[in-house]
C-alpha cells in the first residue's frame, strides 16, 4: 500500500510539473478516456475531456497508474457504450513481447499459480503442472532483447502496411509503449469506418492466419515458384522458407525443422540435402524435392517460412473497434516509462530505456524483494540485484522495481 501511494504522488508530481508530457490526441472532443487508478486498482472508465488541458489537469489531480484513450470517435463518449454513438476507429496494432518467443524469457520471466502457490519459469503455461488450474500471477521484465524483438516485428508491419495495403508512413504514428512493446496507430479516413470483420481481415493477413502458399504460386505441380523479390506473400514466402532451408543446413537446424513440424526421417533427409531446396529456391525454378520430402513435408517448410515473415500482433486490440488504447506520453503503471511517440525515422535508434524515461533526475534508497536480473536505464549499467538488499538507485531505476513490484520504499 505503501509503495502505491509512493507511486501516485511521484506520479502525480510528475504530470504538475510536466503537462506538455501528455500528447493531445486528434479530436480529443470525440474520444473516450479510462484510468486506473493507485488506489484499489480501481478502472474508470467514459470520461471525455473537451480540452487537452482539462485532461492534463486530471492527470496531475489524480495521478493515476495507467491512463488510455479510445481508437474510437464517439458522439457522446462519456455515454455508456450502448449510447455512445460510435463514429469511426483508428486502426490499432499492438506488438508485445508477451507474445513473443524469445529464449530469454526463461531467465528474465516467471508465473506463479494463484491456486497452489507453485512458482515456474518463463511465459505461464496453459494449465498449472501441480494442480490444473489456469490462473497465474505472471512477472515479466521489459528486457533489451525482448524490446528489440519486439521492434523487429514492428518493421516486418509498417513494411507490410505501406508494401501491400498501400497506406503511406506519414499516416502511422508508432509509439514505444512503457512496457515491453510497440503501438501503431494508423489515422486515415478511409480505415475509420471499417467494421470488426474487415479488421479480423487485415489481422490475418498480416499474421499469415488461413495462408494457403498454393495460392501464392507454390502449386503442387509448379515448374516455376515465385522469385524473393515477388510482391505480397509470394515474395514472403519465398524468403522465408529460404530462411528455414538455411537454418536446416546449420548444426542446430533440426530444432528449426521440428519447429516446422517435421519429423523422423524425413528431418535427416532435409538437413542433409537442404542444399538442394536451397537451389532450388535460388532459382525460382523446377520444384524437384529430394527423395522422401513429400508434398505435406513442402507445405509444412512453406507454413514455416510464412510464419516467419507474419507479424505477431495481439489480434484483439486491432480487431475490438471499442479499445482503449494507452494515453500518449502517460506513464506505464507497471515500469514508470512513458509511452512516447517515434519518429519513423529515428526507429532503428531508438532505445526505450533510454528515450522513454520520466524521472531522469534524483536516486531513491529501495529494499530488493525479488531477485532482479541486469537491466540498463538512461546510461547506466544496473543489477543484478539480490532479493534481501538495500539500494540506493536512480530514481528512474528504483521506480522501475518499484511499479514491478521487485523493490518497496525502503524506511528507516
Ligand atoms: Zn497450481
Ligand atoms: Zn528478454
Amino acid at each position: 500500500m505503501e509503495n502505491r501511494a509512493f507511486l501516485q504522488s511521484l506520479f502525480s508530481k510528475y504530470y504538475r510539473e510536466n503537462p506538455n508530457a501528455i500528447q493531445e490526441p486528434s479530436r480529443i472532443e470525440s474520444r473516450e478516456f479510462g484510468f486506473l487508478l493507485f488506489q484499489g486498482k480501481v478502472m474508470i472508465r467514459h470520461r471525455r475531456f473537451e480540452t487537452v488541458e482539462e485532461l492534463r489537469d486530471f492527470m496531475a489531480r489524480v495521478g493515476p497508474s495507467d491512463a488510455y484513450r479510445s481508437a474510437a470517435y464517439y458522439q457522446r463518449p462519456d455515454a455508456s457504450m450502448d449510447e455512445k454513438g460510435w463514429l469511426g476507429a483508428d486502426l490499432a496494432f499492438d506488438i508485445d513481447a508477451d507474445h513473443l518467443e524469445t529464449a530469454c524469457q526463461k531467465e528474465h520471466d516467471s508465473w506463479r499459480c494463484l491456486e497452489c502457490g507453485y512458482v515456474g519459469r518463463g511465459k505461464a503455461p496453459e494449465r498449472c503442472p501441480n494442480c490444473g488450474k489456469s490462473k497465474f500471477k505472471e512477472s515479466t521484465w521489459p528486457c533489451d532483447v525482448c524490446l528489440s524483438t519486439a521492434k523487429d516485428e514492428l518493421i516486418k508491419l509498417i513494411e507490410m502496411l505501406e508494401d501491400d495495403f498501400g497506406f503511406s508512413a506519414d499516416k502511422m504514428h508508432i509509439y514505444f509503449s512503457g512496457h515491453r512493446g510497440y503501438h501503431l496507430i494508423l489515422e486515415d479516413e478511409e480505415i475509420r469506418s471499417l467494421g470488426q470483420e474487415e479488421r479480423r481481415e487485415i489481422v490475418d493477413y498480416v499474421m499469415a492466419v488461413g495462408l494457403v502458399p498454393e495460392l501464392h504460386g507454390f502449386a503442387k505441380e509448379s515448374t516455376k515458384i515465385p522469385s524473393f523479390d515477388s510482391p505480397g506473400w509470394r515474395g514472403r514466402i519465398a524468403r522465408g522458407v529460404y530462411e528455414v532451408m538455411h537454418l536446416a543446413t546449420t548444426p542446430n537446424g533440426r530444432k528449426e525443422l521440428k519447429a516446422a513440424g517435421v519429423r523422423g526421417k524425413t528431418l535427416t533427409t532435409l538437413t542433409e540435402q537442404g542444399e538442394n531446396i536451397i537451389n532450388m529456391l535460388e532459382n525460382g525454378k523446377i520444384l524437384k524435392l529430394p527423395k522422401g520430402v513429400g508434398e505435406k513435408t513442402w507445405k509444412k517448410l512453406l507454413l514455416r517460412g510464412a510464419k516467419r515473415r507474419a507479424v505477431e500482433v495481439d489480434p484483439v486490440v486491432t480487431i475490438d473497434v471499442h479499445r482503449l488504447m494507452r494515453l500518449e506520453g502517460s506513464l506505464h503503471g507497471k515500469t514508470g516509462l512513458r509511452k512516447v511517440e517515434i519518429p519513423l525515422t529515428r526507429l532503428e535508434a531508438f532505445d526505450p530505456m533510454e528515450e522513454a524515461v520520466a524521472f531522469d533526475k534524483g536516486e531513491l534508497k529501495v529494499k530488493i524483494v525479488v531477485d532482479v536480473p541486469k537491466f540498463h536505464i538512461g546510461q547506466e549499467e544496473l543489477g543484478p540485484y539480490r532479493a534481501g538488499k538495500t539500494e540506493t538507485l536512480p530514481l528512474a531505476a528504483a521506480v522501475l522495481l518499484l511499479c514491478k513490484g521487485f523493490a518497496e520504499v525502503h524506511r528507516d
